[in-house]
């Protein structure tokens, strides 16, 4: 059976002392509470990847993400972090093309592709992100644009390394928005992308790959969103920081 994974991406968001507060929260409340079908990977910023995984260091069903990684492996690239540094870190997952990093920091589908495969190499699994703009799901685009996305970004892969690599479906206009895609538009487009990584790895590894959805899911929308069959989990942005209502999210997976 393919993973479940409630992923929180803090964004730029939390002092260290509130980082600290809030990851604490999560882990008693997923540690008193059934959790058992989903695992959960936190994605604070950077500076957070050093203390954090060792408040959570015995709990088997979390995990640390980072945010981002350098697309080269080491050097003089002031203000980056490796993907060699983020393994020293101890750091399971790396979200990887997030629409605010294609559309503020001009990530290319070549930069994405670079920092999967470095990913890969660091032993760290790639949570790859994918969606589109309103603009283009009102023109009709979307369906090809998702495809591309991913054809460019992961279609090098072997089928062992494609393996490791867990799908985010982030609709832009959803994400931050308070508008969540409807079931139906999630489902249409989790098939899709399930049925697109088929052409290229086949049916079996397709139905072994995890396609989180992600875009304003939130206690009183994820569990509808999650019973959806190609919904594999979510993954959460503002929801992520309040323990209760991130731990509500973790629940909703059946
Ligand atoms: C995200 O940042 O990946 C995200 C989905 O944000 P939000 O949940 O706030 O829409």
């Amino acid at each position: 059976m393919r993973k479940k994974i409630i992923a929180g991406n803090w964004k730029m968001n939390l002092k260290q002392q509130e980082g600290t507060i809030l990851i604490s929260e999560v882990v008693n409340m997923v540690k008193d509470e059934v959790t058992n079908n989903a695992l959960v990977v936190l994605c604070p910023p950077f500076p957070h990847l050093g203390y954090a995984k060792k408040l959570f260091q015995s709990q088997a069903n979390i995990f640390l993400g980072s945010q981002n990684c350098a697309d080269k492996a080491s050097g003089a690239y002031t203000g980056e972090v490796s993907a060699a540094i983020l393994q020293s870190f101890e750091v399971d997952y790396v979200i990887i093309g997030h629409s605010e990093r294609r559309e503020y920091y001009k990530e290319t589908d070549q930069t994405l592709a670079a920092k999967v495969n470095l990913t890969l190499e660091n032993g760290l699994l790639p949570i790859f992100c994918c969606g589109e703009t309103l603009q283009q799901r009102q023109a009709g685009q979307h369906f090809q644009l998702i495809q591309d996305q991913l054809t460019n970004g992961l279609f090098h892969l072997s089928a062992e390394q494609f393996s490791k690599v867990v799908i985010a479906y982030e609709p832009i206009w959803a994400i931050g928005t308070g508008v969540t895609a409807s079931n139906d538009q999630a489902q249409e487009m989790h098939a899709l992308i399930r049925k697109h990584l088929a052409s290229k790895y086949g049916q079996a590894a397709a139905h072994q790959t995890t396609i989180l959805y992600g875009g304003s899911v939130k206690a009183d929308n994820a569990a509808e969103l999650f019973a959806c069959p190609d919904v594999d989990g979510g993954l959460v942005g503002g929801a992520s920081l309040k323990s209760r209502e991130f731990v509500n999210i973790v629940k909703a997976m059946k």
